[in-house]
């Protein structure tokens, strides 16, 4: 039997891990990404590759030790190195003579039949109809684990234990991740969510900072230095521009399913500064900015890996947007040398630039009205 192993990207391995045990797919998931993971990939991988290409190939080398013997990557399209990511990757590991089959998921707006034919590869005998249900077990938890991290980027900057989210946040996680059907998923649901109400909070006016950029890095926390929980514990608000739920229903589901973040709307919203597409998430970091401006935010941060294309396109373009939306926008790069101290000095002073402007604004506000 083939043991399936996959790259780690924030909570994705908790929802696959379903969708495929609940097919009878024998899974190895990689330790949690770390330094010794980026030092296995930073050590085999091309110097100027960017950084989830070094943490995917340090998560493979860790997977094999585990047993895995069959790679599952999503592949992609257009002006970004993502499109043979997976290849090169496979190619480095076979050099370092691990033995691994690789099964790549191109995206469904072009190879459809391609997509079906290499679902089945992984996935055997199963009827088609259990083929879906199990995508939908693995889509429900992708949902219920977004909603639980909505609920922690609100809570953490008001309670009143520190930490108290965190742990709360831990909990519920293992809820969603013990269901094991569609059935157990919506009771788990419920649980979590009472886990999460049970957080004590004190109501107060947060800052509130809109987080954009390259997907890898806004939903893994170790290629971000855990930035969400550091801007909680800070006393901000965040939010994402990007969730694991709304980038499946763009990518894989059509858009099917409505009331969702698209990604069109975002894209509509950076057409007066960039029109079109460059790549990754490029265009929709421009558009994501200015829905934040627009929607009031105190600031935006931009997180992009060293050499990234389409977020240094990006890049380029925020400064107009931060000057003609008047909102402040920080740029942080992330590679194998990103240090904590620089990172925390760098929010530090970005959040004390916040609530001064804020301060600013309240007072001139008194000053108009009153
Ligand atoms: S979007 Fe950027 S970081 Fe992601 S694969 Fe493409 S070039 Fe690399």
């Amino acid at each position: 039997m083939v043991k399936v192993t996959f790259p780690h990207m924030g909570h994705m391995w908790l929802c696959v891990k379903a969708m495929l045990e609940y097919l009878g797919v024998a899974v190895v998931i990689p330790p949690p990404s770390s330094k010794r993971t980026l030092a296995l990939g930073a050590r085999y991988g091309p110097e100027f590759a960017c950084l989830p290409l070094k943490l995917n190939l340090g998560n493979f080398i860790e997977a094999s030790a585990l047993g895995a013997d069959t790679i599952l990557m999503a592949g992609g399209c257009g002006p970004c190195r993502f499109g043979y990511y997976a290849q090169v990757e496979h190619a480095i590991l076979r050099d370092l003579g691990y033995r691994y089959e690789l099964v790549v998921l191109e995206p469904p707006e072009r190879h459809v039949g391609q997509l079906l034919s290499r679902i089945k590869t992984i996935t055997g005998n199963n009827s088609w109809k259990r083929v879906y249900r199990g995508i939908k077990l693995g889509y429900q938890k992708i949902r219920a684990v977004d909603e639980l991290e909505r609920e922690a980027h609100r809570l953490r900057p008001r309670e009143i234990v520190p930490g108290s989210t965190d742990r709360a946040f831990q909990e519920a996680l293992k809820e969603i991740e013990r269901a094991a059907d569609l059935e157990e998923l919506a009771a788990a649901r419920g649980r979590a969510g009472e886990t999460m109400r049970s957080v004590r909070i004190e109501e107060r006016d947060v800052l509130r900072i809109g987080i954009v950029g390259e997907i890898f890095t806004l939903l893994e926390p170790f290629a971000n230095l855990d930035i969400e929980r550091r801007l909680g514990r800070m006393g901000v608000e965040v939010d994402r521009s990007i969730y694991l739920s709304e980038w499946v229903n763009d990518h894989m589901l059509f858009g099917l399913i409505k009331g969702l973040r698209s990604r069109r709307d975002a894209c509509q919203a950076a057409r007066p500064y960039l029109k079109h597409f460059v790549g990754g998430h490029g265009q929709e970091t421009v558009g994501s900015a200015v829905l934040y401006a627009r929607a009031g935010y105190d600031g935006v941060i931009h997180l992009l890996p060293f050499t990234c294309m389409p977020e240094i396109v990006a890049q380029s373009i925020l400064p107009v947007v931060s000057a003609e939306m008047d909102i402040p926008v920080l740029s942080l790069t992330v590679d194998e040398q990103t240090g904590e101290a620089g990172l925390m000095t760098r929010l530090e002073a970005f959040v004390d630039l916040l609530e001064r402007k804020r301060a600013r604004k309240n007072v001139e506000g008194r000053i108009c009205f009153g």
